[in-house]
């Protein structure tokens, strides 16, 4: 399973579901987005491992992103969700900080769960490294390449012409012999970085007359509290903790519902589909609603129940409905390259094919 595939998958409502396994995490790195420390929350495992029992052959995510916090600080629970989500036919990835490579070895439970996923892939950036040093990480990651594991690297810089991203890039390259691919993005202003990274500038204008488009709006999280939310935005799944979540980013909650219930809504509401389709400026602006930057034109204007029910009134026409429908097409149709050239970075996006043969075996 390559980063391709996940990376393609994006453009599928409900194809996959991001699960928190734990908020907790025993690095300390300065930019962590969920601000995640051994003190953080963690769910109870019946409750994750009653979600993914409500998993069936014929209806399931075809994806589960495993992550935290670290989810590798509770690795017998990694093993049973991934054999669970593989005996219903579905694959899962697990993305984690690998705080245990410093010690130079993999411990068993550790390499028992990673064994477990279709595909590892580990977090490296410059505030990473003061915790666990690169050469460490790459050097278990060279060790699982070499079993055939399916890996990839999470590269973060500070901005996209920060120097270290070119320096790791070359480095993770020359020591991975360019088999495992780099998905490069840039520290955003969430959890720990929050506190050292400047705000950017303000939006332009209030109004948005061309669609944009938000495929982060595809898969359900499942966050550290059980809250499911319809976006992996962090500020989305802060504002989930603490109860300030407009209604149509709420899903539900993994103690009492079951997959089947978050599919449809994430698939059925009309606020979603319009988001998926148009962007949240674009509705909020066929809605009358003003807005001041994207993400807070889906939560604030979109949140406010007036412009809500005018937006779901306008994505009820039949007009409305066909070009939503070509939208999702065209977005499908694009696979990986609509999320890259949206979300990747400029300079970094081909590396995401780093190790991809055609067929889809690595
Ligand atoms: S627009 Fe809404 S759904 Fe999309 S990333 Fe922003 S908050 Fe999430």
């Amino acid at each position: 399973m390559h980063l391709l595939d996940l990376l393609a998958a994006r453009a599928e409502p409900a194809a996959a579901v991001l699960m928190t396994v734990t908020r907790r995490c025993p690095l300390a790195c300065a930019h962590c987005s969920t601000a995640s420390s051994m003190a953080s929350e963690q769910i109870d495992a019946a409750v994750l491992k009653r979600f993914v029992g409500t998993f069936t052959p014929a209806d399931r995510p075809e994806y589960v992103l495993l992550t935290g916090g670290e989810p590798l600080l509770r690795p017998r629970l990694v093993r049973e969700l991934a054999e669970r989500v593989r005996e219903v036919g579905g694959r899962t990835q697990l993305l984690s900080g690998m705080y245990f490579a410093a010690g130079g070895r993999i411990p068993v439970p550790v390499r028992r769960a990673i064994d477990a996923v279709d595909h590892f892939a580990a977090s490296v950036d410059a505030f990473h490294e003061r915790e666990v040093p690169r050469a460490a990480v790459l050097r278990v990651l060279r060790q699982l390449l070499d079993e055939g594991k399916d890996l990839s690297v999470q590269l973060t810089g500070r901005t996209p012409d920060d120097p270290y991203l070119r320096e790791a890039t070359e480095d993770i390259r020359r020591e991975l012999d360019d088999r495992v691919p780099v998905l490069v993005t840039v520290v955003r202003r969430a959890g720990r970085a929050r506190t050292w990274l400047p705000e950017p500038g303000p939006a332009a204008g209030h109004r948005s007359t061309v669609p944009v488009p938000c495929s982060l709006a595809a898969w359900p999280v499942v966050c550290f509290d059980g809250t499911v939310v319809g976006c992996c935005n962090q500020d989305v799944v802060d504002a989930a903790a603490l109860g300030r979540l407009p209604d149509h980013l709420r899903l539900g909650h993994i103690a009492h519902d079951g997959w089947a219930a978050i599919r449809e809504r994430l698939l059925e509401r009309a606020l979603l589909r319009g988001i998926r389709a148009f962007g949240p400026r674009h509705l909020a602006s066929l809605a009358g609603a003003g807005c001041d930057g994207y993400c807070a034109a889906c939560v604030n204007a979109l949140g406010e129940p007036g412009a809500a029910a005018r937006a779901e009134a306008v994505l009820e026409r039949p007009g409305v409905r066909a070009v939503e429908r070509q939208i999702a097409r065209l977005t499908r149709e694009g696979g990986a390259e609509t999320f890259l050239r949206r979300y990747g970075t400029e300079g970094y996006r081909e590396l995401a094919a780093l190790g991809h043969v055609t067929g889809g075996a690595q």
